[in-house]
């Protein structure tokens, strides 16, 4: 099963996702992989985290996924864009790893989240987790940027409580230049989550210079409303956490000089949001 030798094992809880991990699962053939992405007996994990309070309601523990088709310029995390980056976790194992915080997680009404990278790249092993985390009484939230939505049946969707949608721009031109992708597809699962009264949190990174365009913003905001099922925004300010993974790579990294926004640029995009209607923060 191994083309390669298999790199020291790295610890499947990290501090936090800012730890870079590369080539972690590069010993793993491509046959296996293949298999793993069909049937979801084992996923790539860059790693789990715990404690964290931004990922969804209450208190949550993030299993973060490697792999991603995207390649967002303010991405913080480029070293999980690479599947084999990640850790070969088994089903069984992410379980296990879950269930030990099954009891802490109930008394702080908080939950599993899976994110990533884009975890629908591995939409196999993200449902069958999921329904696990169900089966153990644990709410449910996905991460994700919704390009690959329509991997997900509607009983797949079952699985999940929340969806932690992502939304980079409204402009389809400057979702190119931004996401490196097309928003149709993301906009289309929204609207499906939206028909099926899925509960939506919205998030958006405010980028100056690249996503704080009041109009485009305006975009948005108007979308969401519209749907009837986003129950919050999370306005999300870029920041430089990631700056040393784009380095450590040898990738182009654009946003160098780009400073965080201001507390008042944040507070115009939320007020935005809030025009239209929604809760933002
Ligand atoms: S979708 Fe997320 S993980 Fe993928 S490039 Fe964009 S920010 Fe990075």
């Amino acid at each position: 099963m191994t083309e390669n030798q298999a790199p020291q094992p790295a610890p499947l809880v990290a501090k936090s996702p800012f730890e870079l991990r590369v080539d972690l699962g590069a010993h793993i053939s491509e046959a296996d992989v293949r298999a793993a992405l069909a049937t979801g007996d084992m996923g790539f994990l860059h790693s789990f985290t715990t404690g964290s309070a931004v990922d969804g309601p209450g208190v949550r523990v993030v299993a973060w996924t490697s792999g991603c088709h995207w390649r967002c310029v303010f991405c913080h995390n480029p070293d999980t864009w690479k599947m084999t980056n990640g850790i070969p976790v088994t089903l069984d194992a992410a379980k296990r790893e879950l269930a030990k915080y099954r009891e802490g997680l109930k008394r702080m009404s908080g939950g599993f989240t899976l994110s990533g990278g884009e975890a629908l790249l591995q939409d196999r092993f993200a449902v069958r987790l999921f329904a696990a985390a169900r089966a153990m009484g644990i709410h449910t939230a996905l991460d994700t940027n919704g390009h690959l939505g329509s991997r997900l049946s509607d009983d797949d969707l079952g699985t999940i409580d929340l969806v932690l949608l992502d939304l980079k721009a409204w402009d389809p031109e400057r979702h190119r230049r931004v996401a490196g992708a097309e928003n149709g597809p993301t906009l289309e699962f929204a609207r499906r989550l939206a028909a099926r009264k899925k509960p939506v949190w919205v998030r958006f990174v405010l980028v100056p210079g690249w996503t704080d365009d009041p109009e485009d913003i305006g975009g948005i905001a108007g979308f969401a409303a519209g749907l009837g099922n986003v129950e919050r925004v999370d306005v999300l300010p870029f920041h430089q956490m990631g700056r040393f993974k784009w380095k450590e790579l040898g990738l182009t990294y654009e946003l160098e000089n780009v400073s965080p926004p201001t507390a008042e640029a944040v507070d115009r995009a939320v007020d935005i949001f809030r025009a239209a209607g929604l809760k933002a923060v």
